[in-house]
């Protein structure tokens, strides 16, 4: 296809295929067809890399903060001006629809916005001493290179919000991007390069995951490790980086808890949750999967949401009014077939969906699983796409006893009208982040993270920059 990159690594300042010339091809999942190739690194390209980062973090860290905002702020604004492009890129390779695409390019530019100003306030503190005459400090200073690993369902979001923590404070960067999606986020490096990021700074590889990541994170010059994935792999690269004493954030799975109590707007919660449930095909790990709802409303509630989740319009994302895509890869449909057929064969019933849509490309029907218990694998493994389970209960207790029961503790929802009980569940629901009566998560400026086996350190707010911090303490006396 024409209109899509042959993807290529960055590498010290250029653009360069791989050492030994290996490449993988990157399917278009709507018809299964090759769009294009990603360069796949070598050992070679892993060492050039790592010392460009070398290169690159000497550098950058005297780059004063003022003027590292600046180039970022640059480079935010080049990202919003090939917008259309890169959104037509990762429709391509990923499969949502392009106005979802889109948005996700022009949300990380506001990312990289908010980050550019945050390079201004790195505060270190001055505490005050036992003695006069003497100067306590303690100076905030950028870890050293990070390697970042990022999956497919947000190519650039899962990207920038790494990148831009790592450059506003000074750190170098060597981003393992994915490669069934390379090109929206290659594309979007490309954007921080053209604006004047010396090359040493960003580099970009792909190829086999678990290659890259066991032979980057042990490496003295990485300092710092960042990744977004499966709870699973989490574990074993936190495992890999506490043996090698590596600073680590982990951004992994979500089984996320719908808390909907009688009280509240019930047409409402269940609109705004099916809107939510389908996007990205439900590929989200903040995606809202458990639906508990209290008894009296659950027929009401399940009842709106079917009819919403009937609306939902699959198809291929480049297609207009097309709300939601294909699955990003093969491996997601029988994933998604087992759990139903998991879930229908212990009595749940499949009130809509629960099937693959055609036989080319990975689509499968927006599903709403009625009944659901906690014997149902669905109840308990993290479904990673658009399945929705629907389950009723009676008390405060019982809602708030299922809500934890899981390891997870990423996103939670809850509806209600009682301040009451809204503020009991903020305090008892084991989670990283709570939204309630709206959806108001993963914006720049909050705090994005979970808790317990969905990880720690959070990617949003005025903390995110702190995980790419040290602490270094100075006294002095004066002479
Ligand atoms: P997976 O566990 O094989 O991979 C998940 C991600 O981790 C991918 O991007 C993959 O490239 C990367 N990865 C895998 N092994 C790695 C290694 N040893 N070193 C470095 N990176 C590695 O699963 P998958 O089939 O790609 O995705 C499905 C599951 O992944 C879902 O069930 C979901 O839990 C999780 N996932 C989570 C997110 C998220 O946003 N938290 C995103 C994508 C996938």
């Amino acid at each position: 296809m024409a209109d899509y990159p042959n993807v290529l690594l960055h590498i010290a300042g250029e653009w360069r295929g791989a050492a030994d010339g290996r490449t993988i091809d990157v399917l278009n999942p709507a018809n299964e067809e090759v769009v294009g190739t990603v360069a796949h690194a070598s050992k070679a390209d892993l060492d050039a890399a790592l010392a460009a980062a070398e290169r690159g973090f000497a550098t950058w860290r005297k780059v004063p903060a003022f003027e590292r905002g600046k180039l970022m702020r640059k480079a935010a604004d080049l990202l919003r001006s090939r917008a259309d492009t890169i959104a037509r890129y990762m429709t391509l390779e990923q499969g949502k629809p392009l106005p979802e695409a889109k948005m996700e390019v022009l949300a990380g530019a506001d990312t990289i916005d908010w980050f550019a100003e945050e390079t201004r306030r790195a505060y270190g503190q001055i505490i005050p001493a036992r003695a006069p005459n003497v100067y306590q400090l303690a100076i905030k200073e950028p870890v050293g290179p990070v390697a970042a690993f990022t999956p497919w369902n947000f190519p650039i979001n899962q990207v920038v919000r790494k990148l831009s923590a790592a450059l506003s404070t000074g750190c170098s960067i060597i981003v393992k991007a994915p490669e069934e999606t390379p090109a929206s986020p290659a594309e979007m490096i490309r954007c921080f390069l053209d604006a004047g990021v010396p090359g040493d700074v960003i580099s970009l590889v792909y190829g086999v995951p678990s290659e890259i990541s066991g032979y980057l994170i042990p490496h003295p010059t990485i300092r710092k490790v960042t990744f977004t994935g499966s709870t699973p792999v989490g574990k074993l690269l936190a495992g890999l980086a506490g043996q090698h004493m590596k600073r680590v954030t982990m951004e992994l799975g979500g089984h996320s808890p719908v808390m909907v109590f009688d009280d509240a707007d019930v047409e409402a919660a269940a609109k705004i949750m099916a809107t939510s449930k389908f996007r990205n095909a439900g590929q989200v790990c903040v995606s809202p999967t458990r639906f508990l709802v209290q008894e009296k409303v659950y027929d009401r509630f399940v009842a709106t949401f079917v009819e919403q989740t009937k609306k939902v319009k699959v198809g291929n994302g480049l297609e207009e009014g097309v709300t939601m895509g294909p699955m990003a890869n093969d491996r997601r449909v029988p994933v998604m077939e087992t759990l139903v057929a998991d879930a229908r064969q212990k009595g749940a019933e499949i009130v809509t969906g629960g099937n693959r849509i055609g036989n080319k490309g990975y689509f499968f029907e927006p599903t709403v699983i009625a009944g659901a218990t906690t014997d149902m694998r669905a109840m308990n493994e993290e479904p990673f796409g658009p399945v929705a389970l629907m389950t009723p209960f009676k008390e405060f207790d019982d809602v708030v006893a299922e809500a934890n029961r899981l390891p997870y503790g990423l996103a939670s929802y809850a509806f209600t009208s009682s301040n009451r009980t809204a503020q009991a569940l903020a305090s008892s629901v084991e989670v990283g982040m709570m939204t309630i009566n709206h959806l108001g998560l993963a914006l720049p400026e909050v705090p994005f993270g979970g808790v317990r086996d969905s990880g720690y350190g959070t990617e949003g707010g005025s903390e995110a920059t702190e995980a790419y911090l040290i602490t270094k303490f100075v006294t002095q006396a004066g002479v």
